[in-house]
């Protein structure tokens, strides 16, 4: 009251008024720039246009994505009313082929996780990867002898593998199976990561005998703990896909490993409800082809999309005109021919298939 009686104070007020509104405009533009994670996360359906994946895995985008069947010979989607059952062709034949492989080796089939959401991008909870189609989790529970239902899908809760205050394996609940899963998913050229939780990266360092090169493959972190993340590398007609750092070349058992089982890792946050990269992430933060990702028209339905590992799928996406969002995304794809997947068995990728590129 008294500051409003001095005349004097008046332009100090003016400038401080002004200084407010610039304030709340400025705050109000942050606020009204969409979120990346709002974008991606509410498409249903991928971009047609040949598979390629821009940016990195936590940073980034996909074209071509195919839909994993909710239910195969030796798989179930789990969780699938979250839409994440989306991966590039590379990814979604080599979870095919490590459900078949599995059953092969004695695991009854594989409970299938998050892979990515139809377009990739950040998504609304869960995950900073998984942004690029070329990530999946997969459940170190076996599918169960009786078919799940939907419901039971949504709400059937996985097995927690690790004790939460040793950091250590159960070892009632690990098995050779589970190691012998962990192995054949390590053992294709095309995966360069698995995450596990450190506890389960221990009982291999512990357990495994013979060959132990792939234990390389095997990386720990945080959670984990009921599934493990499979992680493919960039695939060709990706110029745009940002390759990880290669794992260093021994079985990782050593002083890296005895850090996990240290204080540090799991100090407690000390900001918990800081918010996380994916929930800020606007399409500024994306490569900028993403924008055209957005952009893109969707494919003509679900069962044009769901991969089916042969002709089916390329027919039906043939037959409809195929969008080109942008000369970003049809004029950058390189060579995709039906070997480079590479996956032995595996039929050919039945979509359209970017041409190589010439004098390549
Ligand atoms: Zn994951």
């Amino acid at each position: 009251m008294t500051l409003l009686s001095l005349p004097d104070r008046k332009p100090f007020l003016t400038a401080a008024l002004a200084l407010v509104t610039l304030a709340a405009l400025a705050a109000a533009a942050i606020s009204a720039e969409p979120r990346a994670k709002d974008l991606f996360g509410a498409k249903k359906l991928p971009a047609v246009a040949p598979a390629q994946s821009f940016g990195f895995y936590s940073k980034g985008c996909f074209t071509g994505g195919v839909a994993l069947p909710m239910d195969g010979p030796a798989w179930e989607v789990m969780r699938p009313a979250r839409n994440r059952r989306w991966g590039h062709p590379a990814m979604v034949a080599l979870i095919e082929k490590l459900a078949r492989d599995a059953q092969a080796d004695g695991w009854p089939g594989l409970l299938v996780g998050d892979v990515s959401q139809p377009r990739g991008g950040p998504m609304m909870t869960g995950h900073a990867s998984h942004q690029i189609g070329l990530d999946a989790d997969i459940w170190l529970t076996p599918m169960p002898s009786r078919p799940l239902t939907m419901a039971q899908r949504e709400s059937m809760s996985a097995t927690l593998m690790v004790d939460e205050k040793t950091h250590l394996v159960k070892d009632a609940l690990w098995t050779p199976a589970h190691t012998r899963l962990l192995r054949r998913a390590a053992s294709y050229p095309e995966v360069e990561r698995i995450l596990v939780n450190p506890g389960i990266k221990k009982k291999l360092c512990d357990t495994v005998t013979g060959d132990r090169s792939w234990l390389r493959k095997i990386r720990p972190f945080w959670g984990h703990d009921y599934h493990f993340h499979m992680r493919i590398g960039c695939q060709p007609g990706s110029p745009g896909c940002k390759a990880q750092e290669a794992t260093p070349d021994d079985d990782g058992c050593g002083k890296p490993l005895a850090w996990w089982f240290t204080e540090e890792p799991w100090r407690p946050n000390k900001n918990p409800d800081a918010p996380k990269a994916r929930d800020l992430m606007t399409m500024a933060n994306l490569p900028r082809e993403c924008q055209a990702v957005l952009a893109a028209a969707d494919a003509p339905s679900l069962a044009a999309v769901t991969y089916h590992g042969g002709s089916a799928v390329a027919v039906a996406v043939a037959e409809q005109p195929v969008a080109e969002p942008a000369e970003t995304i049809s004029s950058s794809g390189a060579a995709l021919p039906a070997q480079a997947s590479a996956f032995a068995p595996t039929p050919s990728i039945g979509i359209p298939l970017p041409r190589p590129r010439p004098g390549n």
